[in-house]
C-alpha cells in the first residue's frame, strides 16, 4: 500500500482531495457538460436518496446513485452514434437495497474474499462477518459500503461533469478496525472516460481494498450474453485458488490456461473449459483475479474489451495491480432487471481492479493495509470508443 500512496502520505490530516459544491437541485451546465441531481426515493428508515446525473458535451452519460455510491445507468454510443445503457441493474432504489449479484455498487471496506473472515493485524486477531457461505468474509460483509447511504454531491471544473461520495465507516463496523473516511468520485471526461477516483484515510490501521462492481454488456443490457465481447488483458498470470475461489498464495502464469486473454479472444470461446463444480457451490465461468503486467501503481492499461456487434470498445485503465474477471456466473434469471430483463448467466462482463484477494493473510501480495499517516489513493478509468 506505502508504494501506491507514496508522496501524498505527506498531505497527512488532509482528508479529502477534491473540493465539491453540494447537489445541485436545478441542472447547471458548462459548454455542454451537465449535472443535475434528483429524488430517487428513501432508504428503509426514511433517509433520502438522490440520483446524480453526469452528461458530457458528447453525450455520455452517467446516472450515479448516493446509495452504495453507485452506477445506476451508463449511455454509451455504437458506431451508428446510438446511445444504449450499457450496465446492469435496477430502474428503481428499492432492489439496490438487497442487490445480492452486487451491480454497480462501490465494494468494500475489502472487495473480494477474506479466507474465514479473519486476519491480524499488529498483534491484534480480527474476525469480520463471514457473509460468504457462512464460511468467508465477501465485498466488505453483510452491509458493506454497497448497502450505506453516502453523501453525495455534483461538481463541473473546466467542464468535466462529476459526482462525490463521502462515507464514514465508524471503528468496528462488519469486524475492521479503526474509523475509515472514505470518498469516491466519479467523472466523466470530454474523451468519453468514465473515471473514478477513490480516496481514504484511517485513524487505526485497517484493510482496504476498493473497486467498482458494475457488470458490463457493450451490446446493451437487454441483448443477452457477453460470450461474444473480444476480451484484451494486460496479464501474464493470475492468483491460483482453490474450491472456494480463495487463493493459495501461488501466482500461476495463463500460459496453455483459458485465462490466456493476452491475444484478444471472444469470451465465449473457452469459458466451457471452466465447468460448473456443483459440489462447491461453483457455478463455471470466469472468476479470477487476474494480476496486472508490470505495476508501478501509475495508471496503466488493464483491459479492452470489444463488441462486434455494436463496435462498442472499452478500455480499462487503473492503479490496482490486480483486477477480478467476473462473467456474472451465479446470475441465474432469478433477479429482474431495468425493462423487465431476467438476468441469465454470463449477462453481463465485471473487470474489478483491486488488490489481491485475501491480501491480507498472504505476506507476498501487495499489502492492502492504510496505516493512519497515509491517504489510499486509487483511479480506475473507463475509457469508451467505436471501431
Ligand atoms: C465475485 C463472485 C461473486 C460476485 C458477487 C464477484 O466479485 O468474485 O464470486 O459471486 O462478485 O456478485
Amino acid at each position: 500500500m506505502k508504494q501506491i500512496i507514496g508522496h501524498l502520505a505527506l498531505l497527512g490530516g488532509l482528508l479529502f482531495l477534491v473540493n465539491c459544491s453540494k447537489a445541485s437541485i436545478e441542472p447547471t451546465s458548462d459548454a455542454m457538460s451537465s449535472v443535475s441531481s434528483d429524488p430517487w426515493g428513501q432508504t428503509s428508515d426514511g433517509r433520502a436518496v438522490s440520483l446524480h446525473t453526469l452528461k458530457n458535451s458528447s453525450g455520455l452519460t452517467a446516472k450515479i446513485t448516493d446509495f452504495g455510491a453507485l452506477l445506476v445507468e451508463l449511455h454509451v454510443p455504437d458506431r451508428e452514434g446510438l446511445f444504449e445503457d450499457i450496465v446492469l441493474g435496477f430502474g428503481q432504489l428499492e432492489p439496490y437495497f438487497e442487490n445480492p449479484a452486487y451491480f454497480g455498487c462501490t465494494t468494500g471496506r475489502v472487495a473480494n474474499r477474506i479466507a474465514g473472515g479473519k486476519f491480524s493485524l499488529n498483534g491484534q486477531a480480527y474476525q469480520l462477518a463471514t457473509n460468504l457461505d457462512g464460511k468467508h468474509h465477501l465485498h466488505g460483509g453483510n452491509i458493506g459500503l454497497d448497502k450505506r447511504l453516502w453523501d453525495g454531491s455534483t461538481n463541473i471544473v473546466d467542464g468535466i461533469p462529476s459526482a462525490t461520495f463521502t462515507y464514514i465507516s465508524p471503528d468496528g463496523e462488519e469486524g475492521y478496525p479503526g474509523n475509515l473516511s472514505i470518498q469516491v468520485t466519479y467523472l466523466l471526461t470530454e474523451d468519453n472516460q468514465l473515471r473514478i477516483e477513490y480516496r481514504a484515510t484511517s485513524d487505526r490501521s485497517t484493510p482496504v481494498n476498493l473497486t467498482n462492481h458494475s457488470y458490463f454488456n457493450l451490446a446493451g443490457t437487454d441483448e443477452g450474453t457477453i460470450l461474444n465481447h473480444e476480451l484484451l488483458l494486460m496479464a501474464n498470470s493470475y492468483t491460483e485458488i482453490d474450491n472456494d475461489l480463495i487463493p493459495t498464495g501461488k501466482i500461476g502464469t495463463v500460459e496453455k490456461t483459458p485465462l490466456d486473454f493476452r491475444d484478444s479472444t471472444p469470451i465465449g470461446d473457452r469459458i466451457h473449459q471452466l465447468p460448473p463444480q456443483p459440489e462447491f457451490r461453483n457455478p463455471g465461468g470466469y472468476d479470477h483475479n487476474m494480476v496486472l503486467n508490470d505495476y508501478t501503481g501509475a495508471l496503466s492499461l488493464a483491459a479492452r474489451v470489444y463488441e462486434p456487434s455494436s463496435g462498442r470498445i472499452m478500455e480499462v485503465f487503473t492503479t490496482e495491480p490486480a483486477m477480478q474477471l467476473y462473467t456474472g456466473n451465479f446470475l441465474d434469471g432469478t433477479i429482474i432487471g431495468k425493462n423487465g430483463v431476467a438476468y441469465e448467466k454470463h449477462f453481463g462482463l465485471c473487470i474489478e481492479t483491486q488488490h489481491y484477494p485475501d491480501s491480507v493473510n498472504q505476506p507476498d501480495f501487495p499489502s492492502t493495509i492504510l496505516d493512519p499517516d497515509e491517504i489510499y489513493a486509487t483511479t480506475t478509468t473507463f475509457k469508451f470508443s467505436t471501431d
